[in-house]
């Protein structure tokens, strides 16, 4: 089995480059935030309260996000392998899910981060937010709280995985095939 996060800010193109890469390897694209706007979209409850932190750009309370990325895991058992797209986001995150992981013989094999400069995030996505019809891409202010719930929370988990030796960053500036082509040689040269 193969376990890859895909990491980096928000509008790196994680979510992008994770469906493009996920069907060379055959893994199963696990992408949180979309998890969360399926909730949302029919009406659960777990909809209702993600959408009230996902609509200020704040980041989803970590006991609601594992819960629910653990039922996510499950559910495609057995596989070959995942992509992670928005997951971890926190090092308590991070730590259940390489507990979660252990507990079925498995680990995060790679961690590849897109490396894309702060000026570029907040063009994209305001420009993804016309198209999108995503609330949290529309404001200038929301997605600067993402970028700072980034800074704060997500951030660590740099050393986390470098500490173990699983981290490394790629520039995500460029075409989309051009960093798919980067991406999956960094996978390549480390699987
Ligand atoms: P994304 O589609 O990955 O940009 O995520 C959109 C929003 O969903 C984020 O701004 C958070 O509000 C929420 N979200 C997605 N993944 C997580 C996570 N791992 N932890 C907490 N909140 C998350």
């Amino acid at each position: 089995m193969l376990n890859i996060v895909i990491f980096g800010k928000p509008g790196s193109g994680k979510g992008t480059q994770a469906s493009l890469v996920k069907d060379n390897y055959d893994l199963v694209h696990v992408s949180t935030g979309d998890v969360f706007r399926k909730n949302t979209s029919q009406g659960t409850e777990l909809g209702k309260v993600a959408v009230q932190f996902m609509s200020k750009g704040e980041l989803v309370p970590d006991e609601i996000t594992i819960s629910m990325l653990k039922e996510e895991i499950k559910s495609f058992m057995p596989c070959n392998g995942f992509i992670f797209d928005g997951f971890p986001r926190t090092i308590l995150q991070a730590e259940s899910l390489d507990d979660l992981l252990k507990s079925m013989e498995l680990k995060i094999d790679l961690v590849v981060a897109l490396d894309v400069d702060n000026k570029k995030l907040i063009e994209r996505l305001l420009k993804r937010g016309k198209t999108s019809g995503r609330s949290d891409d529309q404001s200038e202010e929301k997605i600067n709280k993402r970028l700072e719930e980034y800074d704060n929370k997500t951030k660590p988990l740099i050393n986390f995985y470098k500490i173990q030796e699983k981290f490394i960053s790629i520039n995500g500036v460029g075409e989309f095939n051009e960093v798919t082509n980067r991406l999956i040689s960094t996978i390549d040269s480390k699987i």
